[in-house]
């Protein structure tokens, strides 16, 4: 049985550069808050994430109805997958299908199966793109959702925004698309939200607070659109699901945008260097936009084993390649350290 190295409590930190963990710890509010919420595990949260969801509404400037929340993207994903797997009964679909790129977060094969949807994964093109013209011939009658990541996990690559408009636009009317932005934050130039969410009437916009924000181990995400979809959507939204601890830490971290962008600034620096320490000692990653970096095909595949017995934990994908969590300026350091030691 091999172990899987992440869950260890002890190792934590430099050497763990496999989940796309944020580098840095909690806003010294947020720990305040986790502390003084201790003596309070015997309260339930609430029942339904209502202040969450307008707090998160304010911060985007729609109505509290386009918003919904849920434990991470992880919740929100599911939920939306749900209503899909619900229209796909509706219309008689046997046997629903959904359509994605792969390699993809492995959440999405697992919530498939979960909810009984066939899962349909695109390569990626060799340059680590989403390729939508795939991802429209792969949608057949009985496909009731197609999850597109942009930035995509893990090549860190971005739709193009007219692209990806047209694309919608092009779909049968029963099927729903979920954009995938849980690395938004990080991107260039993101897309128009209220462009994304005010023309798609089938389109939900998840986010997470668990990336840029730093709070993974929190569970906390939303997905945003119209609200006759987010109406079904919070059908699906789990009583209970996001936790004290994690309502209080989201309007904390939504207040102080002016850490956000430092900390995206940070992380941006640290990725130019260690995209620099692989062209020049290795092979030049994709150039993505997430806080992640990612080394396709053979020479990929061998970076990830040279790093992962040198004791640094990154996510290899069989013969696909490495992706390489962006950390501080001592795991980029580290990763220089291997490479100098191995060139
Ligand atoms: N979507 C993508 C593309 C991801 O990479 C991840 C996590 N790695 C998630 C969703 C899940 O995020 P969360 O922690 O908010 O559930």
């Amino acid at each position: 049985m091999t172990l899987d190295h992440a869950w260890l409590p002890g190792l934590r930190g430099r050497g763990r550069l496999n989940l796309n963990e944020s580098a840095y710890g909690p806003l010294p509010e947020v720990a305040r808050e986790l502390r003084a919420q201790m003596s309070e595990v015997n309260r339930y949260p609430e029942f339904l994430p209502d202040r969450t969801r307008s707090v998160v509404a304010t911060h985007l400037g729609v109505d509290d109805e386009s918003v919904s929340v849920g434990a991470g993207a992880t919740g929100v994903i599911t939920q939306a997958l749900q209503d899909a797997a619900r229209r796909g009964l509706d219309a008689g679909i046997v046997d629903p299908v959904m359509v994605t790129a792969i390699p993809t977060f492995d959440g999405y094969p697992i919530i498939a199966t979960m909810l009984g949807l066939r899962f349909r994964g695109m390569p990626l093109d060799p340059a680590g793109r989403v390729v939508l013209g795939d991802l429209r011939a792969a949608v057949t009658a009985d496909t009731v959702a197609v999850v597109i990541c942009s930035p995509h996990n893990p090549t860190g690559t971005v739709v193009d925004e007219q692209e990806l408009h047209d694309f919608i636009d092009d779909l049968p009317e029963h099927v729903i698309v979920v954009l995938d932005e849980a690395y938004i934050e990080f991107a260039e130039r993101p897309p128009d939200l209220m462009r994304l969410i005010g023309t798609h009437e089938r389109l939900l916009v998840i986010r997470t607070f668990s990336k840029a924000y730093g709070l993974a181990a929190l569970r906390v995400g939303y997905g945003v659109g119209a609200q006759r979809l987010v109406g079904r959507v919070r059908e699906f939204e789990m009583p209970f699901s996001v936790g004290p601890l994690a309502a209080a830490a989201v309007p904390l971290c939504l207040s102080r945008q002016d850490e956000l962008t430092r900390r995206v600034n940070a992380m941006r620096t640290e990725r130019a260097k260690m995209a620099a320490l692989l062209a020049a000692s290795w092979r030049a990653p994709v150039a993505g936009e997430g806080n992640f970096l990612f080394v396709g095909g053979p020479a990929g595949v061998e970076l990830g084993s040279v790093l992962a017995s040198c004791g640094v934990l990154v996510r290899s994908y069989r013969s696909d390649g490495v992706r390489i969590t962006v950390g501080d300026d001592a795991a980029t350091a580290e990763i220089g350290a291997v490479l100098h030691t191995v060139t």
